[in-house]
């Protein structure tokens, strides 16, 4: 089987990187998005898509970097600009720009400058041509308020957690719904709700390892080889089989991602 984890955080370790993306390969996991968000976050991500490079062994490693929610606070209060040369610098490695986006569950007095950082990238984004990967936690009105005043339509919603309505503004706007093991935590109806509902068409899988390992792994630390237990769950409530649902998430973020 030929699965894509399309959202995968990793250490700053290259010999764990090895461990996690051997064990990928041997689980079916044979493309990944390695996925930045932070300072560490990023060179995380650029060590895991330059070792998956060197070895013949390890899935294909695509490559988002960008600054999360959590960045606003260490943003340089004097330059006019938040400094984006992260993504700058690397465009020509990039599938994506990302994580980016808004969380006001945790953080509620930085959303202004929540706003004002998802709003830079996802016009460095159009500038560059790239899709973005987009968190979006109690935050719903926001997101697609920036999304519309920079009238932007290219990206993923990374490990959709919201409600069928929500779901269907994004879908309306041209965003794929990606769905991680959260789909099979036993009180995350909603997330099943909405995992059935997106179209074919629209559909992607995703760890976003090292958190929230899926049923039956749920406790211990998340990694992209546990992806074959959601994408046998998700195809439960598809109808569908694993390897069916295998070409389809693949395909598409072969298509997103350009790749
Ligand atoms: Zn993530």
């Amino acid at each position: 089987m030929n699965i894509f984890d399309t959202h995968a955080h990793f250490p700053e370790d290259p010999y764990r990187i090895s461990e996690l993306l051997e064990r990928a390969s041997s689980a079916g996991v044979s493309q990944l998005m390695a996925v930045g968000g932070s300072g560490e976050l990023n060179r995380a991500a650029f060590l895991a898509a330059s070792t998956a490079k060197a070895s013949a062994s390890a899935p294909t490693v695509r490559l988002a970097l960008g600054l999360d929610r959590d960045q606003v606070g260490s943003a340089c209060p004097s330059c006019p600009k938040y400094d984006l040369s992260i993504v700058i610098d690397n465009r020509k490695t990039l599938s994506a720009i990302g994580e980016i986006g808004l969380d006001f569950h945790y953080t509620p007095e930085t959303a202004k400058a929540q706003c004002d950082l998802f709003a830079a990238q996802l016009e460095l984004a159009k500038e560059l041509d790239l899709p973005v990967v987009i968190h979006t936690r109690d935050a719903d009105d926001a997101t697609l308020g920036v999304l519309d005043e920079n009238d932007f339509h290219n990206g993923i919603i990374h490990c959709f957690t919201g409600s069928v309505p929500f779901e269907r503004k994004l879908l309306d706007r041209g965003f794929m719904i990606s769905i991680s093991g959260i789909v099979t935590f036993r009180a995350a109806e909603n997330v099943r709700e909405a995992a059935r509902y997106a179209p074919d068409d629209r559909l992607l899988i995703e760890t976003d390892s090292p958190f929230l390992a899926p049923v039956p792994m749920r406790g211990t630390e998340n990694e992209p080889s546990f992806l074959p237990y959601t994408l046998k769950f998700l195809a439960e409530q598809r109808n569908t089989s694993p390897e069916a649902l295998a070409v389809l998430t693949t395909e598409n973020a072969r298509r997103i991602l350009k790749c």
